[in-house]
This record gives C-alpha cells, sequence and structure tokens, in this order.
C-alpha cells in the first residue's frame, strides 16, 4: 500500500510506543496520589512537561497534555473568552481554520461574541490588511493557524505577531498542528500566547494533543471537576500518553531538517510530474508547506479518483466533505480559489518522508491511466 495521507494521521513510531509500554506498565500509579508510586508518576509527568518546553524553548509557557488538537484548541479559545469576556466581545479568526478553531467560533457568534473571519487571498495568505482593521480595544483574541491542512500554505506568523502585539490586551492563538516537526519553527514561537499540537501527526499516538500558553494568561478551564494540570482539564493525568507524546515531539523537531529536505525533493518531483496531466490543476500554492499537495481534476469527482486510486493500493484525501448525497465544495479551496467547480473537486496527496520517487511515479501513473493523459 502506498500512503499519501500523512497529514490525516501517521503511523507511530517505535519508540514512541515504547516509551508508551515502558511509562504504563512502570508508573501506573496515579500521579496525584502522595506516596511514592504516585510521587514518581507525577516527576515522569513534570519531565514530559519540562521537555516539551526545552524543545519548543518556550520557558515561558505552561504545557497541558489534551486528548488531541482538537480539544486543545477548544480549552484554549472558550479558555480565553470565558475569563477574558469583560475586557471585549470581539474575537477573529480566518475563513480557512481547521473546524476545530473554525466551528468554536461559530458557536461564539451563536453565545453572542462579535466574530471576524478574515479572507485570504489566492495563495491561501491571510488578510493582513484586514486583521490591522479588525483589531480594536475590545479585541481579546486572534486565532490564526500556521499551516493549513487542506493546502498546506504557510501563513506569515511573524507579521501576523507584530501586527497582534500592537494591541497590547489581543491575545494570540496559532493552531501550530500542520507545521510542527514538519517545517521550521517560526521566530516569533515564544511570544505566540496559545499554541495548540497533535501527536499523531508526528508519528506519535492517536489521543494525545497538548496546549502551551503563556505563564502570564489566566486561562479559564472549559471541563470542570479536580485540580489536575492548573485546574484546566481535569481528571486522571493520562501519564504514558504524554510521556510517549513528549517522545514524538522531540523526535519530529530534532530530525525535522533533514526530513524537510526529502519531502521538499518529493514535492517537487510530484508537481513536475502532475504538470503532464492536463486535467490537474494543483491548488497549493508553491510555497506551500511541501507536505501537502492540493490539486483538482475538471470534470471529475474526487470521491470517484480517491476511490479508484485506493483500488490500485493507493491511499489520498479528498478534499471536501462529502456525505453519501450532498457534494459540498471545500470551504477552504473554495475560499483561496473562489471556483465552486475546483472546490467540489479537490484531492489531497500528502507526503511523508517515508514516501519515495517511486510511489509518486505510481501515483501519476494510476491518475493518467484514469484520465486518459499521455
Ligand atoms: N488542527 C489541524 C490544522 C489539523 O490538521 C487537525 C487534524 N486534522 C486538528 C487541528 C485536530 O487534531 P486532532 O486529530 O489531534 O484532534
Amino acid at each position: 500500500m502506498i500512503y499519501f495521507d500523512a497529514t490525516a494521521t501517521t503511523q507511530a513510531r517505535s519508540e514512541v510506543v515504547d516509551t508508551y509500554l515502558k511509562v504504563t506498565s512502570k508508573y501506573w500509579y496515579n500521579p496525584s496520589s502522595a506516596y511514592l508510586g504516585g510521587i514518581e508518576a507525577n516527576t515522569i509527568f513534570q519531565d514530559a512537561q519540562n521537555k516539551v518546553k526545552e524543545v519548543l524553548l518556550l520557558s515561558s509557557h505552561e504545557v497541558i497534555f489534551t486528548s488531541g488538537a482538537t480539544e486543545a484548541n477548544n480549552l484554549a479559545i472558550f479558555g480565553i473568552c470565558n475569563q477574558y469576556i469583560g475586557q471585549g466581545m470581539r474575537v477573529i479568526t480566518t475563513k480557512i481554520e481547521h473546524p476545530s478553531v473554525y466551528e468554536v467560533f461559530k458557536r461564539l457568534e451563536a453565545l453572542g461574541f462579535d466574530v471576524v473571519y478574515l479572507d485570504v487571498d489566492n495563495r491561501g495568505i491571510v488578510d493582513l490588511t484586514q486583521l490591522k482593521k479588525a483589531l480594536t480595544k475590545q479585541t481579546i483574541l486572534v486565532s490564526i493557524m500556521w499551516v493549513n491542512n487542506i493546502m498546506g500554505a504557510i501563513e506569515p506568523l511573524d507579521e501576523i505577531v507584530k501586527i497582534v502585539k500592537n494591541n497590547p490586551r489581543t491575545l494570540l492563538m496559532v493552531d501550530a498542528v500542520q507545521g510542527m516537526g514538519k517545517i521550521s519553527l517560526p521566530t516569533c514561537l515564544k511570544d505566540i500566547d496559545l499554541i495548540t499540537l497533535s501527536a499523531h501527526k508526528i508519528e506519535g499516538l492517536k489521543g494525545c494533543g497538548m496546549l502551551l500558553y503563556k505563564k502570564s494568561i489566566n486561562l479559564g478551564p472549559h471541563t470542570i471537576g479536580a485540580t489536575q494540570q492548573n485546574g484546566l482539564r481535569p481528571g486522571t493525568i493520562d501519564l504514558a500518553s504524554a510521556a510517549a507524546g513528549t517522545k514524538a515531539l522531540a523526535l519530529a523537531l530534532s530530525e525535522q531538517d533533514k526530513h524537510q529536505l526529502k519531502v521538499q525533493e518529493l514535492a517537487s518531483y510530484l508537481r513536475s510530474k502532475l504538470k503532464q496531466i492536463k486535467q490537474v490543476v494543483v491548488n497549493s500554492p508553491l510555497d506551500a508547506s511541501p507536505y501537502i499537495l492540493n490539486m483538482s481534476i475538471d470534470g471529475w469527482n474526487s470521491e470517484t479518483v480517491m476511490h479508484y486510486l485506493e483500488q490500485k493500493g493507493i491511499y489520498v484525501s479528498i478534499g471536501s466533505a462529502c456525505n453519501a448525497k450532498i457534494k459540498k465544495p471545500d470551504r477552504v479551496i473554495y475560499e483561496m480559489t473562489k471556483d465552486e467547480k475546483r472546490a467540489t473537486s479537490s484531492l489531497r496527496i500528502s507526503l511523508s518522508y517515508h514516501n519515495e520517487m517511486w510511489e509518486i511515479d505510481e501515483l501519476v501513473n494510476s491518475l493518467k491511466t484514469l484520465l486518459g493523459g499521455k
């Protein structure tokens, strides 16, 4: 099987699985317990938190482990809005966020928040002039993703930080899921107030996310109960998950340059090969993350193409969320292209350092056979 869907998930590395097994069998006590077993478990948990901060060079942030980035995004956004509502009700995001951010802002809108959804240009880059205009004294939060999960656009975080920091009362959150461990860290990382990550996108296990937030922030809980993890994520700590997620992050970051170089070569090769198929239009901008290539196929239903490739043993993803009957245009591709047809026929090829050139040949040859290209 040829796997071109690493944006959806990755297979966990053996080192990560080993860490999970070791921690869950050796340190199985409740980290909140006051006797030795619990104290040892709690030490392992603190080590994991410190390691995350160390590898990201984020000494002035707190680390909360969650069940994934979906939960981390919810916790961050509701946690800020609940707490800072007295300072204003304007919140800003983009039209291309992952649903775990976008739908939360939709909920905030329904709750009476004044929500601004920023446009993106035809390269998927957020409109910074709109951002400047939208920022008011009442703006409590701006949430902009780092790398888009559908077409790979890399948002200009350094510029965004500068703009948002002109408004000292506004906090900035970045969904860093698709950039972390894949492309170089932005220099402004330490200036971002809230950052969310997911382990299973970087060869960690499913069910582990992280929220990093500046110590100076008064984040409110979204789930209520006990006092674990600063009271923000109450419930018995999943120590093995935290340790394994930390391992995945540390490994991904330490090998990021090497992996990115290989994926860059694969991406260039894929782009050059796709030029040979006249029905294919590449939606991802040229300067997108090399890990994600989104394309539309003129006159073809993306689901048909996906299943054809599946029969050939090649896994890709359809960019649009469809149910059996209604084909909905992909929100992200539509916002970028303003072309409903392209947004309804989009296909996402995600690369990883495990892929090889011959796999790209297989993919392109299969597409040529299906589409009748030369
Ligand atoms: N944000 C982005 C950009 C993503 O790509 C994803 C995963 N599709 C998430 C958030 C949610 O991550 P998780 O699966 O860990 O909940």
